[in-house]
């Protein structure tokens, strides 16, 4: 079965809303093995919206539109359904009541505008909405099926996954299952020349690549009768990728960096504290993400001045006068001294330069040093995360990425 979606309203062409219901809705419909061929959007205009229709049963079995179902003179997509079809509108009693009541339950009579939410096309299988005031349906006519849901995505789920789920499963013989692992410290396309044999050799399960911030992600998909069989299709593929990609593969699906990290030192118990300067938190704020984190974590602390460096974790202020805040020399003596001070088995560093100014030629923005304290060993990373428009944020959020995958790194040897 082939599929179009048809979001319908002005907003979205405006731009004021994001369209999102047709991401959803693409969603589900590929995890019931439909195929969406199209997404249309199309403003509040009859004359447009009826041309849509026209054109998408020219190339597809399957519509389903949102918006427009609404009380007001622009919501139209219902009559003009209707009037595509040839049919007639007719009242449904049982939503009327619905809709009365809705206004009952909140003290409020109903405009006499709402009427008009519970008219349908003849021959239409009525979907209540519990959320709101405008009811969906579904029509099949002559191998055609239309299925209109109201705009609001809080009103739409809902009706989706309670009906519109369940009835487009009598057409579905096949299911579609995702699995997506996940790579840090070498990009897409580095990662994706490791593979590319691998990937274009494939079609069921299909592999697309993904860019994400550090890394990139390999996204395995198969199509099967049902999850077991899916699961029996993307195991061989993912054990190819992985004999690949190696220890770039950090974690799977949903996994976060710092999810995998929390859970390597939960497992080996092995303790850790954090001394930051220029990520300024975000490392143990990424690790306290983690629940249970507990267990492991025992101090974080931000030591932006030279100061504090001395004071809170006894580096030498030889060191900062020689080889200046940001070195490796200090990157050592933090990780080194927060392990001490706090107790650990592990202790991290960062220190860096945020920019936007601040950098000289020896010391651009975007150079910093990180630390890992490690049994006892001290190891130091010299970093460049430049980016275009030197924003300090994203260079703190990369510096933070590569020292968390950095750890995790060193707990797998
Ligand atoms: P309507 O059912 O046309 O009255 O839509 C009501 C509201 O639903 C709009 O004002 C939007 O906030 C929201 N909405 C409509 N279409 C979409 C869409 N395609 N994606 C996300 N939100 C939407
Ligand atoms: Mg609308």
């Amino acid at each position: 079965m082939k599929a179009e979606i048809i979001a319908i309203g002005t907003e979205l062409l405006l731009g004021d809303t994001l369209n999102t219901n047709s991401q959803y809705i693409s969603e589900k419909l590929a995890e019931l093995g439909i195929d969406v061929y199209y997404h249309t959007i199309v403003g509040d205009n009859p004359k447009r919206l009826k041309e849509c229709l026209k054109s998408a049963f020219e190339r597809v079995d399957l519509v389903i539109t949102t918006g427009g179902l609404g009380p007001t003179q622009d919501d139209l997509s219902k009559e003009i359904a209707t009037a595509y079809f040839q049919k007639k509108m007719e009242l449904d009693y049982d939503s009327l009541k619905f809709i009365q009541n809705f206004y009952k339950r909140g003290n409020r009579v109903m405009p006499k505008s709402n009427e008009k939410q519970a008219y349908f096309p003849e021959g239409s299988l009525i979907m209540k909405n519990n959320n709101g005031t405008a009811p969906g349906y579904i029509l099949e006519n002559d191998n055609r099926i239309i299925i209109q849901l109201p705009g609001p995505p809080k009103e739409m789920k809902p009706m989706f996954e309670e009906n519109v789920i369940h009835y487009l499963n009598k057409f579905n013989n096949y299911i579609i299952k995702s699995k997506t692992i996940k790579i840090l410290g070498i990009g897409e396309s580095s990662s994706e020349e490791l593979v590319e044999d691998i990937i274009r050799k494939q079609s069921n399960p299909s592999i697309g690549t993904y860019g994400i911030p550090g890394g990139c992600k390999f996204r395995i998909t198969a199509k099967a009768k049902n999850v077991t069989e899916a699961l029996s299709i993307i195991e061989p593929v993912e054990y190819e990728l992985r004999e690949r990609l190696k220890e770039n593969v950090y974690g799977v699906d949903d996994e976060s960096i710092e999810e995998v990290v929390a859970k390597l030192l939960i497992e080996k118990n092995l303790t850790i504290s954090t001394a930051e300067s220029c990520t300024g938190g975000m490392v143990s704020s990424k690790l306290i993400n983690y629940p249970g984190i507990s267990k492991v974590f025992m101090q974080g602390i931000t030591t932006y001045s030279n100061k504090s460096k001395m004071k809170m974790l006894n580096v030498k202020k030889e060191t900062l006068e020689k080889f200046g805040a940001v070195s490796k020399e200090t990157a050592a003596e933090m990780a080194e001294g927060i392990a001490k001070v706090a107790g650990t088995n592990i202790g991290l560093s960062t220190t860096g330069i945020a920019g936007p100014d601040g950098g000289t030629k020896e010391k651009p923005v975007g150079l910093v040093y990180l630390g890992l304290y490690l049994d006892g060993k001290v190891k130091t990373k010299k970093i460049n995360v430049a980016n275009i428009s030197n924003n300090r944020n994203s260079i703190r959020s990369r510096s933070t990425l590569i020292l968390l995958d950095w750890l995790r790194r060193e707990l797998i040897i």
